[in-house]
């Protein structure tokens, strides 16, 4: 299968290819060249089976026959062996049509978990195959880089670097990062915003001397193999409700928009979902662009759901593609506009199509917290904040007779202040996450500048500086 660019000027690629390279060089975000289709008796047969081997079928249509499916089984296999469910990614009934899709049983108690643990291992299947090594740098609101360097720590050919915004990630977080006693993980603490520290990661990408002399790659949500493994679970969780034979519903507390687009893509394979909900918090960018069509950039609210306090969703890059027809065209002129005037309007057309299967809603500080206060009343049920988020815009939504599967981003021992402040209940990270307590914290504090940050990434790096022996 080739991918190609959602701006239409950077090289076609493999699969492998896809995966080793996260953004392209044009500045766009790859995708599959057509969606792979999944007819209603395939998607049948999902019914009973266990997560893995769902995983197995959907990331073999993408992956299509690159990998030997036996190599690919084993990866798969193990990594979700990394989960402390059976199910891996359980349901769990709310009420008397809504659910909750728990994707926090992974080893950083998020659902960064899902993707990062099988790309590391394909990442790393691929290099040692081709005998090469790269260097990762990516930005992280605060789940992704400890899901991520605790994945690659593993991967003798790859140094991951993460940037987080100094402050402003919780100590359970910061820890999972800091902690983690590899040669090869490094965190980094810069003083800005998330938004600043993606943005320097797109200047690395384009610097061409840069990126050729650590052999840069990103594990960022623009990062293909993300969003891919992210849609297994919009298909075990729909056939478990009854897919394909009744549509489901989603809502998504969302930030870059990888998670919500992992959805999108499991309907464009032939899943029956009905409506695709974006739950934002004050940071509330995307649900202003689907009400005004207008999406315009503004300061970063620094909330009790950091993983949502973003302003630039990149994969909301991939929907305005398919939205726009495919149309390349359309898709730089639009992100030529955000970078000189931090706005655009979405074309009539663009905006219909994404009208037709997405709504919005947000949640405030004070509601999400009054709503983990209502839910653990309610049922016992202690959701982290961001999960809180969508719950409380799954709320607004659940007017027809259609299942809500909301899904639970992280699990409440990752943020218990916000919890305790809640519900008054004093939740520890579980025993069978990643505790190393005893290790001393590793953080690199840089200033929010691209210059001091690259030359420190390549003094680190095994690439960069020219130790590769080890
Ligand atoms: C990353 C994250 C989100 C946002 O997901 P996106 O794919 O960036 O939209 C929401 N909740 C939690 C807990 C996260 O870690």
């Amino acid at each position: 299968m080739d991918y190609i660019s959602t701006r239409g000027t950077a090289p076609t690629l493999t699969f492998k290819e896809t995966l080793l390279v996260g953004l392209a060089e044009d500045g766009g975000l790859y995708v599959p060249r057509e969606w792979p289709h999944f007819s209603a008796e395939k998607i049948r047969s999902f019914k009973g089976m266990d997560y893995c081997e769902v995983a197995f079928h959907v990331i073999k249509a993408f992956v299509d026959g690159e990998i030997e499916d036996a190599a690919l089984r084993d990866m798969i296999n193990e990594a979700y062996a990394t989960f402390h469910h059976p199910a891996v990614v359980p349901l769990v009934q709310t009420g008397a049509n809504n659910w909750i899709l728990e994707v926090i049983y992974g080893p950083t108690l998020a659902f960064k978990d899902v993707a990062m643990q099988i790309l590391a291992r394909l990442m790393d299947h691929i290099l040692t195959e081709q005998g090469r090594r790269i260097t990762i740098v990516g930005a992280t609101s605060g789940d992704t880089g400890g899901a991520a360097l605790e994945a690659f720590q593993a991967c003798e050919g790859i140094d991951t670097f993460f940037m987080f915004p100094e402050g402003k990630v919780s100590d359970v977080q910061r820890k999972q990062m800091t902690t983690i006693g590899a040669a090869n993980a490094h965190a980094i603490a810069i003083d800005g915003s998330f938004d600043d520290c993606q943005n320097m990661v797109k200047d690395m990408f384009n610097d061409a001397e840069f990126r050729d002399g650590v052999h840069l790659s990103a594990v960022n949500s623009i990062n293909w193999g993300r969003v891919m493994a992210q849609t297994v679970y919009y298909f075990t969780a729909a056939v478990a409700l009854g897919a394909p034979d009744r549509a489901v519903a989603f809502t998504v507390p969302t930030g870059n928009f990888g998670d919500i687009f992992a959805g999108f893509v499991a309907k464009q394979m032939g899943l029956g979902i009905d409506r695709l909900v974006i739950a934002t918090n004050e940071n509330d960018i995307l649900s202003r662009a689907l009400s005004t069509g207008n999406y315009t950039l503004s300061d970063v609210e620094v909330t009790i759901t950091p993983s949502m306090d973003i302003q630039i969703s990149s994969n909301f890059e991939r929907l305005l593609f398919e939205a726009a027809g495919r149309d390349p065209q359309i898709v730089r002129e639009l992100m030529a506009e955000l970078k000189v005037n931090g706005s655009y309007v979405l074309p009539d057309r663009v905006r219909q199509y994404i009208a037709d299967l997405f709504a919005s809603g947000t949640a405030n500080q004070a509601q999400t917290l009054e709503t983990m206060e209502q839910v653990y009343a309610r049922s016992g049920y202690l959701a982290d904040p961001h999960t809180a988020v969508a719950i409380r815009v799954a709320e607004q939504q659940t007017s027809r007779a259609v299942p809500m599967v909301t899904l639970a981003t992280a699990h409440p021992a990752k943020f218990p202040d916000a919890v305790e402040r809640a519900t008054g209940q004093l939740v520890e990270v579980p025993q069978w996450a990643v505790q190393r307590a005893s290790n001393a914290e590793v953080l690199n504090v840089l200033e929010n500048d691209l210059v001091t940050v690259k030359k420190f990434i390549m003094e680190k790096s095994r690439i960069g500086s020219g130790r590769t022996d080890g």
